[in-house]
């Protein structure tokens, strides 16, 4: 019997993982592909702030920008960059955007390095854009680290039951507390208010002559020259995704937008692709995380359909499921999120924190049954 199971061994699951195995807590962890293999595994992993007006995405963004950015140079140096970000407003809209974040930020900003600025393209250089003290993440090397010492499982999850006191894993698992990581791959839990987005991303490693001493962020993320090598990556695809579409990837067509992308804001020559990496993105419908315990809808419609129906429903007054929990949906900012969520969740779990009401997944099940009527 484990103390915890997380279903997904993407940098959520890992991340959370970490957190028990910090309390001395026994932790089981499953992927159907192995470990960082869905979105995690795509990822350039900058771990940047969000440049936009104000909001909670924004604030919670930016919170867990300045937590990770600690975090990830207090824990596992070995798999963490410490870069200097160049963003550059993609269009006059984003160009008004920056100058008001310039304006608001309490971050400490730089002035972008001269080597780099002059690379840039006239468009790029003719943007609005802002430069700081940012980091990328080895998300492979990264996820392993933080589940050393938990049981890793190499096999996907069929099947949970509430056995009373604890889940039946694929029957054959015991724990007391679970835990799903599964990003925006199939729906293990049947829940109708649970909708994830998936959004396509694709990343190449390239080896090129280009020594680029920051990440530039404009079109698509491009990486600094770590190992001779550069990435270039984006999540912009809503149209495909591998477990609805019948037609592969278009592959070659993926890198030629990548490069045509890239190129719009610096020029990159000699460029030979090394290697490919694709992965689904989860984001929700109102663009924040969903972390923390889970409705029994069918239950909590039964025995509380008036309590639903107010204004501001009281979520406490819901059914849940017995310790079980969801980390998901941080668009395209996981790796930025994870450690701050993970945290939350773990935090809740012990029993030391409320989930806040922007998180809490039962947002959307008050939404949901509302709806119904
Ligand atoms: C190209 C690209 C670039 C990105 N760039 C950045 C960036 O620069 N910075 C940033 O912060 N974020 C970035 N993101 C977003 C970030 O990758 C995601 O937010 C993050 O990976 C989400 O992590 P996750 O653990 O929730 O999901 P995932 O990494 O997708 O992990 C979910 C895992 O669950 C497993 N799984 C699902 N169902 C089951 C099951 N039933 N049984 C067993 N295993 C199961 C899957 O195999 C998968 O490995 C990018 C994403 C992409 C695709």
């Amino acid at each position: 019997m484990y103390d915890i199971a997380i279903i997904g061994a993407g940098i959520n699951g890992c991340s959370t993982a970490y957190e028990f195995l910090k309390e001395n807590k026994s932790v089981l962890i499953f992927d159907k592909s192995g470990v960082a293999s869905g979105g995690s595994g795509a990822a350039g992993a900058f771990i940047s702030p969000k440049f936009s007006k104000a909001g909670d995405l924004k604030e919670i963004i930016n919170d867990a920008f300045v937590y990770s950015m600690n975090y990830y140079e207090q824990n596992f140096s070995q798999a963490f960059t410490k870069a200097q970000l160049l963003h550059i407003a993609k269009d006059e809209k984003e160009d008004a955007i920056l100058r008001v974040f310039k304006e608001n930020t309490q971050l400490s900003l730089q002035k972008p390095k001269h080597e780099v600025f002059e690379k840039l393209t006239k468009e790029a250089k003719a943007r609005e854009s802002i430069s700081l003290e940012a980091g990328l993440v080895d998300a492979q090397k990264m996820c392993q680290l933080m589940i050393e010492g938990a049981k890793f499982m190499h096999q996907e999850v069929e099947s949970i039951v509430w056995e009373d006191d604890y889940w039946l894993i694929n029957d054959s698992y015991g724990a007391k507390e679970l835990v799903l990581a599964t990003g925006a791959y199939k729906k293990l839990l049947q829940e109708p208010y649970i909708e994830l987005r998936g959004v396509w991303g694709h990343r190449i490693d390239i080896k090129t002559d280009l020594q680029n001493p920051n990440s530039i962020h404009q079109f698509v993320s491009i990486s600094p020259t770590l190992n001779g090598k550069v990435a270039i990556g984006a999540t912009h695809n809503v149209h495909y995704h591998p477990q609805i579409n019948k037609e592969a990837y278009d592959i070659k067509a993926g890198r030629r937008e990548l490069l045509e992308k890239a190129s719009r804001t610096l020029a990159i020559d000699d460029v030979e692709i090394v290697k490919d990496y694709t992965g689904l993105r989860s984001g929700s419908f109102d663009y924040m995380p969903l972390v923390g315990p889970l409705v029994l809808s069918k239950e909590t419609l039964q025995c509380c359909e008036k309590k639903i129906r107010v204004k501001k429903p009281d979520y406490d007054s819901f059914l849940y499921y017995p310790h079980l929990s969801m980390i998901n949906g941080s668009g395209g900012y996981g790796f930025v999120l994870a450690p701050y969520l993970a945290r939350i969740l773990k935090e809740h779990i012990t029993g030391a924190r409320k989930i806040p009401l922007t998180i809490t997944p039962a947002r959307f099940f008050a939404r949901w049954a509302k709806k119904l009527s």
